[in-house]
């Protein structure tokens, strides 16, 4: 099923404009995810692809039919919320049947897909009980069998594994992700973890303050960030922000000219560079030296923290350079070392209005 939506905008009573003018088209099969800070509006664009708000401007169509007007249960989608939303006084049984046999299909049939969901989700032996004595974790993922069973033309999931431990959350990632790659249920996901969106998404669009800041594939969002907003809210550890110059087509920072980070154009730039994009190296011999302040072990990797030497106002924000280096190297605080980059992938904004100068 794809959707098609154009120029949304949903401004609430109380005046909050939550959805500032989106467009977007989800293909077929596909499985977009939108991410973004808490309160940046992902779940009210996904409430109003339901229909469950009406939005202020804008439209949204189903396979080419408007629906924008179209009452939710007319649309075939499927959503899963964050809050479960279960019936309680029902089994968890029940509570995935219920959909299925209200349309029509025999109570042993449903039962039946319902155990082969439920069995996919590791819940087969609590179909029984009642939402209220399962956990929290038990009970999101009943509501996602629930949804799953129905077997809609398009999900649309608001943080569904908000609730389960880190472990089981990296299963059911694993599972859905495999799930979609069987079936191709056009999915919307809203998250506000980027691993997840990464790991589970054919494309993540980047949300903040009601605005898409950016749609592409997970890849390209890591590494060409169309903006500063983007490159900064995706990668953990954060991206580096350096000040710089563009100077006859190639970067300038701290004096050193970078040949390999090349834009069109001049002036005053920001550069980005991940921290397992810079290189420790002896000190004099990268583009500037720092001592080592401090380290964060990250399992295979260290970060080491630096406090460049002679910067004033290198670094835009704070007051490190971050480095990613392997937990066998060798660096001991308060080592002095020298700061290189791999300028190729270097990343380059314009300073003023913070846009990628290498998109396109
Ligand atoms: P989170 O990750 O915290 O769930 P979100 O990105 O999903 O956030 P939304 O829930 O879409 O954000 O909210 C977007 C903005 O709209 C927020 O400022 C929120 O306070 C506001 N908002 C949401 N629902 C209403 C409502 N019914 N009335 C007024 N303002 C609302």
């Amino acid at each position: 099923m794809a959707v098609s939506i154009k120029q949304l905008a949903k401004q609430f009573r109380d005046g909050t404009k939550a959805v500032r003018g989106i467009d977007l088209d989800i293909a077929d099969g596909e499985f977009l995810t939108l991410l973004g800070p808490s309160g940046c509006g992902k779940t009210t664009t996904l409430r109003l692809i339901a229909g469950l708000e009406e939005p202020t401007e804008g439209t949204i169509s189903i396979n080419g039919r408007d629906v924008t007007n179209i009452d939710p249960g007319d649309r075939d989608v499927a959503m899963v919320f964050q809050s479960y939303a279960l019936y309680p006084h029902m089994t968890a049984l029940q509570n995935m049947t219920l959909g299925l046999t209200v349309g029509g299909m025999s109570k042993a049939e449903a039962a039946e897909k319902a155990r082969e969901t439920a069995r996919l989700l590791g819940i087969e032996k609590l179909l029984e009980r009642k939402p209220a004595k399962l956990s929290g974790g038990e009970r999101q993922r009943v509501a996602l069998g629930r949804a799953m069973v129905r077997r809609p033309a398009c999900y649309l999931m608001d943080e569904p594994l908000s609730n389960l431990d880190l472990k089981r959350r990296e299963h059911m990632r694993t599972e859905l992700k495999r799930l979609h790659q069987r079936d191709r249920v056009t999915t919307i996901y809203v998250t506000h973890d980027q691993a997840e969106a990464l790991i589970l998404s054919d494309r993540v669009a980047v949300l903040n303050e009601g605005t898409i800041q950016q749609v592409a594939d997970p890849i390209t969002i890591y590494e060409r960030p169309a903006n500063i907003f983007v490159a900064d809210f995706i990668g953990s550890p954060s991206i580096n922000f350096l000040n710089g110059e563009l100077r006859d087509g190639a970067a300038m920072v701290a004096g050193r000219r970078l040949e390999e980070a090349r834009a069109p154009g001049s002036g005053r730039v920001t550069l980005g560079v991940r921290p397992e994009d810079i290189i420790l190296e002896a000190p004099g011999s990268g583009v500037l030296d720092g001592t080592i302040d401090f380290t964060e072990p990250y399992g295979g990797v260290i970060i080491a923290f630096i406090l460049p030497q002679n910067a004033d106002g290198l670094i835009k924000e704070r007051e490190h350079i971050a480095a990613s280096v392997d937990v066998h190297q060798p660096i001991e605080i308060g080592a002095r070392v020298g700061i290189g980059f791999r300028a190729s992938r270097v990343n380059l904004f314009d300073a003023a209005t913070g846009d990628s100068l290498l998109s396109g």
